[in-house]
């Protein structure tokens, strides 16, 4: 499946000197969603995954319908002050600012394998930052799975000893 084509590039978005890849024409479309997901889930499958974790928003768009396949459960990793009861957060960077994420304190069980899902990989900020409150609960980051890589950016280095599955890479 040639994923590409179904990704929009608009420059200078959100700041000037950003391209930004717009997955919303993929997920626009059923069969290249579904296909991407199952790929997702056709990675997760020997990993004996307990739980899908993707920070918002995006991660929510492509981590849910992937734990619904594994019939699993999908804890969200949200901005500070968005989840309702006791949290843990860490501060993190990304490819146009800074910010905090935070994940509900009781999400994870210790020993619980994860697999970590977001949209995209650029810097590797939100991914890491991800990681850290997993591992911080206790959990095992069994995999990271994203759509779209963005190798110029050079995320991976983050991601030393982590098993990544990248759909696209640009
Ligand atoms: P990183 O933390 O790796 O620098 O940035 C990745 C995060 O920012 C992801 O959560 C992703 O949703 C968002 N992001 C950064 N750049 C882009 C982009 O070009 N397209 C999309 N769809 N998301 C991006």
């Amino acid at each position: 499946m040639d994923y590409k084509e179904h990704i929009a590039i608009v420059q200078d978005w959100p700041k000037e000197g950003i391209t930004f890849k717009d997955i919303t024409p993929l997920m626009d479309n059923g069969k290249v969603f579904k296909s991407a997901v199952d790929e997702i889930v056709d990675y997760s499958e020997d990993k004996e995954i307990d739980l899908v974790v993707g920070p918002e928003a995006r991660g929510f768009i492509v981590g849910c319908p992937v734990s619904y396949a594994l019939e699993i459960g999908f804890a969200p990793v949200r901005k500070e002050g968005k989840l309702p009861r006791e949290t843990i957060k860490v501060d993190y960077g990304l490819e146009y600012g800074k910010d905090v994420l935070t994940i509900h304190k009781d999400a994870i069980k210790p020993g619980q394998r994860v697999l970590i899902v977001d949209d995209l990989l650029a810097t590797g900020g939100t991914i890491e930052a991800t990681i850290a409150l997993v591992e911080q609960l206790g959990g095992v980051v069994a995999g990271c799975a994203f759509l779209v890589e963005l190798t110029y950016l050079d995320g991976r280095n983050k991601l030393d000893g982590y098993d990544v599955l990248t759909l696209m890479q640009y």
